[in-house]
């Protein structure tokens, strides 16, 4: 009979996971023991090898709700077998790493609870077991028990109690664990009288109306409203000053999705997992939902209710008809974080807002909604907040030590590196408005204490002016600075355990470069231990400053000029209308004098400066959507193969950005339509970073290519690269659960800095 030895790595502690394989060993007629190591769970299991082989498996795919598996380690024993049953074994803690499990939205059994009028929690705005509800956000420290959490306010009554003390109960050990005589409520803000049941039918009331609330959530509030009211929305744009980003929506349940957008198996399985994030889905033609939602976009994020307070808002025995779509999007100030508490909605989201839904419950942490896209049918993340956070990446070095990695400075995370696990945290928000930094500070403050960890080296970014830099130099521990490019494709080597040279190409916006100039266009040899630029976008001249990095006209008028000469670009403008003849002679007068001009290999600004000559996007109200509607139009231009390598001649690692854009306009004067040259321009970019990836594998003999940057969230342009590079014998090393964008830097930062300190012992 033969027998296995495993560590189970992951969120198996405290989720019913040693009765679990309990229960698989019982039905598969294993022996042997389980038992808790504080790091990992060990398992032996000895029985007949067709049984071992379903055990596994189940073991793997059928493990509890809440629990996650991230690495199994399993090795065959050649010992004697000694068991003749199956224990669990109670064995002291070990030191090792802490899980902090991520919030859990609404499990099936609950919300079935929640609509039961026999049930005892029937409504209950905070129902939830040890398999769902609030975990994260609303913890104070470690180790996770009631006293140490926001519920410790509201004492559990005797029935609470004493299903939170049986074990056989659904609710045995689950910390949030209230009712409706114990756990909190909620009110209107500003009209306290107004609570509970009459509180949900105002709200409902008020959205019915057209008017827009602001709804206390998990990790923040939300402003919503009826997401077809094209009033409401256009009401909702005005008011926060954001005229064309899309908005996420939140649906009544699965079918109501379907009716909008096209749903795949996959991403219908992670649509109704326990994660429930923002999942971005093609929509149809028929929706109802309005398009002032995400204006002229072919996708829209779309989630399921993951509170029961959510799942009331759509349905409550009040006798109103709630609509099927809501729209739910981040209910802050511009530029700064989510609001988290009364304070905070009555000080910023009054002005937004009819009414105001909130809670006594308090956020802790802050979580912003996850937000997925789909590339090759696998999830391909856009920002990993809420239900995924503070999950860690698992490397298989033998690291030692504990770090961070302050993220950037757009998009911010942090990641705490410890031995080889790294827990990136939720989303903080853009470092340009002080309240924000203040929450960077306070979320490290707060993160580091529940994992138990104290890093001795903050890994930051090179840019001298960052105010992630600054905060990284209060921590008053050593600091060290990783190049922003380097630190994303780090980041995509982290991701996927490669420990190998790779060939990484990191488009995105702006990144402070090596030679003190705007990097964005980058192909780098990289390791953990530095990196080599090999090549990169033909420099161009930005001029205008921090406005070109909106205003894509700017970039475009500069590129004619450095192309064409004066008068021909002035000719050009006049067929393009780019600006006006003032704005270009301004914008000539910089570039000849050098005043406001700086060099640049930015990705993002050539897109940006392309969706200018096309007349698609002049500029931009926020960064990318220029580049977006870029993407947008190159996909309705129907497909063409790419061909691969049509250019062997050119032997040279600097991608032509400038014959790109000569084309481009060749196109124009031949009459081409602006979604044709859309999708050329895409097509070009990609058979570049083909060309190049060949000529750098010649030249360095590493055959794996690394993908990231902010630009790669395109998917578009991934698909024009990736499949051929594949057929060009490349592995090519993708993101997946961490954002390629500058959501994802931290994490490449962290693991320089444990490489760092790896390295020194
Ligand atoms: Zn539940
Ligand atoms: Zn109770
Ligand atoms: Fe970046």
């Amino acid at each position: 009979m033969p027998l296995f030895h495993s560590k189970v790595y992951g969120i198996v502690q405290g989720v019913g996971f040693r009765p679990f394989v309990a229960r698989l060993a019982d039905e598969f007629s294993i022996y042997g023991s389980v038992a808790n190591k504080g790091p990992f769970v060990e398992i032996f299991a000895a029985g007949a090898l067709k049984n071992l082989e379903k055990f596994y498996h189940k073991l793997e795919y059928n493990a509890p709700e809440r629990s996650t598996i991230l690495r199994i380690d399993t090795e065959e024993l050649n010992s004697e077998v000694k068991f003749t049953d199956f224990n669990i074994i109670e064995s002291a803690k070990e030191q090792g790493d802490i899980f902090v499990s991520p919030d859990i939205a609404i499990c099936d059994k609950c919300t079935a609870e929640l609509f039961d009028k026999n049930n005892r929690r029937y409504l209950h705005p905070f129902i939830n077991c040890t398999a769902c509800g609030p975990r994260l956000t609303i913890l104070e420290a470690m180790p996770y028990d009631r006293e140490r959490t926001s519920m410790k306010e509201f004492p559990m009554c005797p029935e609470c109690r004493h299903e939170y003390n049986t074990p056989t109960t659904r609710r045995y050990d689950a910390q949030p664990v209230c009712c409706n005589d114990c756990g909190p409520e909620v009110y209107v803000l500003g009209a306290k009288d107004i609570r509970g049941a009459s509180a949900i039918t105002r709200a409902r009331k008020t959205i019915i109306e057209g008017g827009i609330i602001a709804i206390k959530g998990i990790g923040g509030f939300h402003l919503c409203c009826d997401a077809t009211n094209n009033a409401a929305i256009a009401r909702l744009r005005n008011l926060k000053h954001r005229p064309v980003k899309p908005f996420a929506i939140m649906a009544r349940n699965i079918a109501a999705i379907e009716q909008e957008c096209l749903v795949s198996a996959k991403a219908k399985a992670l649509l109704t997992g326990h994660q429930k994030p923002i999942v971005l889905l093609p929509r149809k033609d028929n929706g109802f939902i309005s398009d002032l939602a995400a204006p002229q976009n072919p996708k829209i994020g779309m989630m399921l209710p993951y509170t029961p307070l959510h799942l009331l808002l759509f349905e409550y025995p009040d006798g109103l008809s709630m609509p099927s779509t809501l729209i739910m999007t981040s209910g802050n100030p511009a530029g700064a974080p989510i609001c988290r508490n009364d304070v905070e909605a009555e000080k910023y989201l009054t002005e937004f807002t009819d009414l105001i839904l909130s809670h006594n419950r308090k956020i802790i942490i802050r979580a912003d909604d996850t937000v997925t896209d789909f590339f090759n049918d696998h999830i391909y993340m856009v920002r990993r907040s809420r239900g995924f956070a503070p999950l860690p990446i698992m490397l298989s070095n033998n690291f030692k030590g504990a770090v961070l990695g302050i993220g950037g400075e757009l998009k911010n995370t942090f990641c705490i590196g410890h031995n080889n696990l790294f827990y990136p945290s939720p989303y903080i928000g853009d470092m340009g408005d002080l309240r924000t930094v203040n929450a960077l500070k306070e979320t490290i403050t707060r993160l580091t204490a529940l994992l138990e960890t104290t890093p001795t080296v903050v890994a930051c970014d090179m840019h001298p002016n960052y105010n992630t830099s600054a905060v990284a130099r209060e921590l008053g521990i050593d600091v060290i600075t990783v190049q922003h490019h380097y630190a994303h494709i780090l980041s995509c080597m982290a991701e996927n355990d490669c420990h190998d040279k790779v060939i990484g190409f990191a488009f995105d916006g702006t990144g402070y470069g090596l030679d003190k100039t705007i990097w964005g266009g980058e192909i780098l040899l990289a390791d953990f231990n530095g990196f080599t630029r090999l090549g990169h976008i033909a420099p161009f001249k930005q001029a205008g400053g921090d406005k070109s990095s909106i205003e894509g006209w700017r970039i475009a008028a500069a590129m004619l000029y450095q192309l064409y000469g004066k008068e021909k670009t002035i000719e050009l403008n006049k067929k393009l209308s780019l600006c006006s003849t003032s704005e270009l002679s301004a914008i000539f007068f910089m570039l000849d004098n050098n005043i406001n001009t700086i060099a640049s290999t930015s990705v993002g600004r050539l897109f940006d400066a392309v969706s200018a000559i096309l007349n698609i996007k002049n500029k931009s109200t926020f960064e990318g959507e220029a580049s977006m509607y870029l993407e947008f139009a190159a996909e309705k231009w129907h497909k063409k193969a790419c061909s691969a390598l049509d250019d062997n001649s050119n032997k040279s690692m600097i991608i032509a950005s400038d014959k790109i854009v000569d084309k481009i306009v060749e196109g124009i004067l031949h009459g081409a339509a602006s979604e044709q040259l859309a999708y050329e321009f895409h097509l070009a970019l990609a058979n570049e970073i083909l060309r190049t990836s060949v000529l750098a594998r010649e030249k360095t003999k590493i055959n794996i290519i690394a993908l990231s940057g902010g630009v790669f969230q395109n998917t578009l342009l991934l698909e024009l690269v990736v499949n051929p590079l594949k057929k060009l014998g490349f592995k090519v090393l993708l993101h997946r659960q961490i954002p390629p964008n500058d959501g994802g830097i931290a994490l490449g930062q962290a693991v320089f800095a444990m490489q760092h300190i790896n390295k020194k012992e």
